[in-house]
């Protein structure tokens, strides 16, 4: 007879450039499951609102902006209103817009249901800063993937470099700490180790062992 397994959730937190992204892509086709990327949907928001003029401490706008922006996960992409932005969001002003917007209590109450309601559409693998801790508390299995600052800044600048992109370590690297500060000091839904996660840094890891760490954690856990 055939196991099959019901659906569950699999969270990864954890800063900036840990390598969230690549890894929770690699983990989630390697078990089969959908990958969810919530990184995406703060910075499509993030966009859509700076791109509106609408600024973040106009709490009035803001919530009726909220109200009327429609945001779509595809596959591969995100739609704002129709308009996919999958690529516009992935520059260096959109990193900052994100993490300023996403420090915004209506910000966060806005895309929380989003974000729960994936796992209607079975299993994922969910990539974020809060997804352990509010999102998801009841997943399956939680991890908080780290790595030092200067391992992290390297990565993205190795990353952009590879793509043609300008790049300048000591400018990213100064990002990244910004970043770290802005995401675990805001009040709501700081960055932090979720409760039951299991802690890896990845400073001396290669992606390909993160993922099988991961993976083989995840598959005892459905084993037990
Ligand atoms: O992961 P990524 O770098 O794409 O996220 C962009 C920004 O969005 C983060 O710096 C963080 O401020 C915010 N974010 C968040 N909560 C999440 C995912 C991202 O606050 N679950």
């Amino acid at each position: 007879m055939e196991i099959t397994k019901s659906s569950y959730v699999v969270t990864i937190d954890g800063p900036a450039g840990a390598g969230k992204s690549s890894v929770a892509k690699r983990v989630a086709q390697e078990l089969g499951i959908k990958y969810l990327d919530t990184g995406a949907i703060y910075r499509a928001i993030a966009l859509i609102l700076a791109k509106s003029e609408i600024k973040p401490d106009a709490e009035e706008f803001l919530r009726e902006a909220l109200s009327e922006i429609k945001i779509e996960l595809k596959d591969k992409s995100v739609l704002v209103n129709d308009f996919d932005v999958s690529s516009e969001i992935r520059t260096p002003e959109v990193d900052e817009l994100a993490s300023i917007y996403s420090a915004v209590p209506a910000v966060r109450e806005a895309l929380l249901g989003l974000q729960k309601e994936q796992e209607n559409y079975g299993s994922l693998v969910a990539e974020g800063r809060d997804v352990g801790s509010v999102v998801f508390p009841e997943a399956k299995v939680k991890f908080f993937l780290t790595a030092s600052p200067e391992a992290r800044a390297k990565r993205r600048y190795l990353e952009r470099i590879a793509k043609g992109k300008e790049a300048d370590y000591d400018e990213i690297l100064n990002s990244i700490k910004q970043r770290d500060i802005n995401d675990s000091t805001r009040e709501l839904a700081p960055l932090s180790v979720p409760d039951g996660a299991i802690y890896l840094d990845t400073s001396d890891m290669t992606e390909t062992q993160a993922v099988n760490f991961i993976v083989d954690r995840v598959n005892e856990a459905l084993s037990k």
